[in-house]
């Protein structure tokens, strides 16, 4: 077991950014410091996650708001693994190959789900390109896990683009999760450098198909800022969001996980943050949340009772 391990330890998380010149790290500005994770929350959440043997998208990505999440017992379980088949130069999860699929996964989510008692939970996964589905069926298997053990959580759900993976987004789409959300993240200039393995028109199309399924299905779609992207560009992805019936945007600013990864461009300031939610409200997305420390699953309890409240309102309206 130790030998295994120590194979594991010694291999890099990105193996193929290793001869990649280094990026140079800018100086954080005050706005985006967060305080170091450790309140008795915080170790609750972290004990469950072990004990459970889950995988958390807060720990692989570095995700700067661990702390305050895990602290109100709020955490985003990644499936399918650890090791990521595209190799995105934003993101800090591992890539390689991966490993089977763990048939136990989706029951063991919907135990610790239920244990949690949690309101909202937020499911997302790893690309599994290698498998003929991209993991669609597995991903749907932990929706019905969850909505048997703990049916009156809701359940959001952050999936991968299924590129290229006919009928994939289809059952995971029927699995009916309360929100679909899936990231543009950045805007279509920038796919070869950021998002290698993703087309943008495809990421677009799913959003599309999701809302051509079931109308009623909320879906929710975000972006990294300071990567290069012009504010014209952003309001241009806000209108192609719209144009597929995206009721939800969250715009947050890109952190660099390491030296290999994407540079940061600059850092966004909250008044720009601020313009930017004003244009989205102004385009007409149901809800918009658009802060330097934005992230897909930051507050997506309380977001997710608002989204609703927003709908019912317009609606009211006529
Ligand atoms: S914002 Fe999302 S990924 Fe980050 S710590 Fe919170 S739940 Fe985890």
């Amino acid at each position: 077991m130790a030998t295994v391990i120590d194979t594991l330890k010694a291999r890099p998380r990105h193996p193929e950014k290793q001869n990649r010149p280094d990026t140079p790290l800018l100086r954080k500005p005050e706005w985006l410091r967060v305080r170091a994770p450790g309140s008795a929350g915080y170790s609750e959440t972290r004990d469950l996650v072990r004990s459970h043997g889950l995988v958390t998208v807060c720990e692989e990505a570095a995700c700067p708001n661990i702390g305050e999440c895990w602290t109100q017992k709020h955490a985003t379980m990644m499936i399918m693994g650890e090791i990521c088949t595209r190799a995105c130069s934003f993101c800090n999860v591992t890539t390689g190959k991966p490993n089977p699929l763990d048939p136990t996964e989706p029951q063991r989510v919907a135990d610790a789900v239920a244990k949690m008692g949690l309101n909202h939970v937020v499911i997302t996964s790893v690309d599994r390109d290698d498998l003929a589905d991209g993991g669609a069926a597995h991903f749907a298997a932990v929706v019905h896990a969850i909505r048997a053990a703990a049916p009156r959580t809701t359940i959001e759900i952050l999936t991968p683009d299924f590129l290229r993976k006919d009928g994939a987004a289809e059952v995971v789409i029927d699995s009916a999760p309360d929100v679909f959300n899936h990231n543009l993240e950045t805007v279509p200039r920038l796919y070869l450098s950021i998002r290698p393995g993703a087309r943008y028109y495809n990421s677009l199309r799913l959003l599309d198909r999701v809302k051509e399924r079931d109308p009623r299905r909320f879906t929710k779609s975000g972006l990294m800022v300071g990567l290069g992207e012009t504010k014209e560009e952003v309001m241009q992805v806000m209108d192609d969001m719209r144009s597929a019936g995206v009721d939800f945007i969250t715009i947050g600013q890109y952190l660099q996980p390491t030296r290999k990864h994407a540079a940061v461009d600059r850092f966004v300031t909250p008044e720009e943050f601020q313009a930017y939610e004003q244009i989205a409200r102004a385009k007409g997305f149901l809800m918009v949340s658009a802060s330097p420390l934005t992230r897909s699953s930051h507050h997506a309890g309380e977001d997710f009772a608002r989204l609703k409240a927003a709908r019912e309102a317009k609606e009211a309206q006529g």
